[in-house]
């Protein structure tokens, strides 16, 4: 007994001295015995990396905790190697054979936080059996008695940081992301026992949140984001459906067939394709995307310019509402992750260097409209939630502050497109599938395409930067903590934007025809990167950062 005093006190002294150092002693925080059954490495290596954390935030965590989370997660995990591969049937996995046929509407959508894969595209998916189910026949509605709602796999895993069942509710109950009212999203937060009428025909069934039920987080899945939705009349099922989250909002479903569209006037595979087009016909990227985009969608030059106006405007709202907030405003979750926007804003103007200004009111921007999307405010998927904040600071800056033409930020969108479109095409954009590469990396690369673009730079220029922003976030994981999307993603926002704007200033002042390494190889790295990933690190907050980070 009084050995183990004893030792108690060395370690409150070791520990001591490990705050005021963090890295003097780290001998205290792997200095435990290991439990029976578990790899000695794994354990130690969790335990310090836990202890660590705790100890530099201050965080008071018990030996116990500590030692129950180590155990938790050193256990070795199913399938450790990689995710189970996608299934092949889906559009998302064919696409990568024919011509990129994206077109902005589908790509920018207006629509609430925190994730696109995880809030929008459940919601859409919702709101899609909605109205499936309200043309069933009368005879089959007079039998209903419930909706229920089934996630799967990283939509079970992170779906609650996310709100991803407030949001698969709102699209059972009518509502559509790009209209819904946040607060209706907070209001199912803060008061979760609510009920709501849904008229279906003649018949009106009663739903709230108890209908959407986090099912198993593992299993034979066709993609990582899969759900299903059933319509049932006591125990017959009259209607179900099994859907996918493809990432940036996209949904499929079992069977689904892509839209039949327009051939494009510039087909294009490839980045290769698209430049040559451009150069052939002595013009833009921007210039080609828009012609392909009037004869996919059957639009008028006019129209597509009225939605990118629409996206744009939404963008420079976003980073303005962020930037507006009280800055001791803390968001939703168990975080409680204070906001930083205004203030890094405020700091980054009185800086007397000014580069650092320069520097930190780009990061401010990409803060102010990320948070937003911490609090599940509206935001613009480009080309996903959780990267909400990349593209929205470029084109602040650009418009707001540097105070550039319109018509060079539409252009700088439409290029932005371009790379989106092609990551999409044969990548992902789906942390699911990818990891956070696939977000914040395909953000930064469209951003960097925007910048290039609006400073009217060559598409050689335009197609380096892009590819410089993407391959330095290659490999990058995603382990949202506690499945939140606030950390890493609200900064790793800022780093994506400022990157962006490095992989321009790169690329407009080398030498472009020394640049090595072309977009669509570095777009093929992404795709065979996300393959391989551990599923750990794919939208699971089952390790790194998620792990590491001790909440208290
Ligand atoms: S870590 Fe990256 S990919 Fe994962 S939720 Fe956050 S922003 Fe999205």
């Amino acid at each position: 007994m009084a050995s183990e005093e004893t030792s108690g006190k060395e370690n409150e002294k070791s520990i001591q001295h490990v705050q005021d150092d963090p890295l003097a002693d780290t001998n205290v925080l792997v200095s435990r015995p290991v439990p029976a059954g578990v790899d000695r490495r794994q354990f130690l290596i969790r335990s310090a990396v836990g202890g660590a954390a705790a100890v530099m935030t201050g965080c008071a965590v018990s030996d116990q905790d500590r030692t129950s989370k180590a155990v938790e997660t050193s256990k070795p995990a199913a399938g450790a190697a990689a995710a189970p591969a996608l299934s092949k049937d889906l559009n998302v996995v064919k696409k990568g054979e024919g011509h990129v046929l994206t077109t902005v509407d589908e790509f920018y959508k207006v629509g609430p936080g925190p994730s696109s894969s995880h809030t929008i595209g459940p919601m859409r998916i919702t709101y899609d059996f909605y109205q499936q189910a309200a043309k069933l026949p009368a005879d089959k509605l007079a039998k209903a008695t419930k909706l229920q709602v089934n996630l799967f796999g990283s939509l079970s895993a992170t779906g609650q940081g996310h709100g991803t069942e407030r949001a698969a509710l709102a699209g059972l109950v009518g509502k559509e992301p790009a209209t819904v009212d946040p607060k209706f999203l907070d209001s199912l937060r803060d008061d979760k026992n609510q009920v709501f009428p849904v008229k279906l025909g003649d018949k009106t069934i009663n739903v709230s949140l108890a209908d959407v039920i986090y099912d198993a987080t593992k299993g034979d899945f066709k993609h990582p984001n899969t759900m299903t939705v059933k319509l049932l009349g006591g125990s017959e099922v009259l209607l179900e459906q099994e859907y996918y989250s493809v990432g940036g909002g996209f949904i499929e479903w079992k069977g689904y067939t892509p839209p039949k569209k327009n051939t494009p006037k510039y087909p294009f595979r490839l980045m290769k394709e698209l430049r040559e087009h451009a150069d052939r016909e002595k013009t833009s990227i921007a210039k080609i995307m828009l012609a392909n985009e009037m004869s996919i969608a059957g639009r008028s030059e006019a129209e597509v310019y009225a939605f990118i106006d629409k996206i744009i405007n939404a963008m420079v709202a976003t980073v303005k509402s962020g930037l507006s907030m009280p800055e001791d405003d803390v968001l939703p979750g168990p975080i409680k992750l204070h906001s930083k926007a205004a203030t890094v804003y405020k700091r980054a103007m009185d800086d007397k260097i000014q580069a650092d200004r320069g520097i930190g009111a780009l990061s401010a921007f990409a803060l102010a409209a990320s948070e937003e999307n911490g609090r599940g405010h509206l935001v613009i998927t480009a080309p996903t939630g959780g990267s909400a904040g990349v593209m929205p600071a470029i084109v602040y800056g650009l418009l707001e502050v540097r105070k550039v033409d319109r018509q060079k930020v539409r252009d700088g969108m439409l290029a932005a497109a371009a790379v989106g479109y092609l990551c999409k095409h044969h990548a992902t954009l789906s942390a699911a599938e990818g990891g956070c590469q696939a977000e914040i990396g395909v953000a930064s690369g469209m951003a960097a395409a925007l910048a290039a673009t609006a400073h009217d730079a060559p598409s050689l220029v335009v197609e380096n930067a892009a590819e410089s922003a993407l391959e330095h976030h290659l490999g990058m994981t995603c382990d949202p903590v506690a499945g939140y999307v606030q950390v890493p993603c609200i900064e790793r926002c800022a780093f994506g934007a400022v990157k962006a704007w490095t992989a321009y200033a790169i690329a407009s002042n080398e030498i472009a025809s020394r640049h090595r390494v072309n977009l669509d190889a570095t777009i093929a790295a992404l795709a065979e990167t996300a393959k391989d990933m551990n599923s750990k690190y794919k939208e699971t907050s089952e390790a790194g950062l998620a792990v590491s980070v001790v909440l208290c």
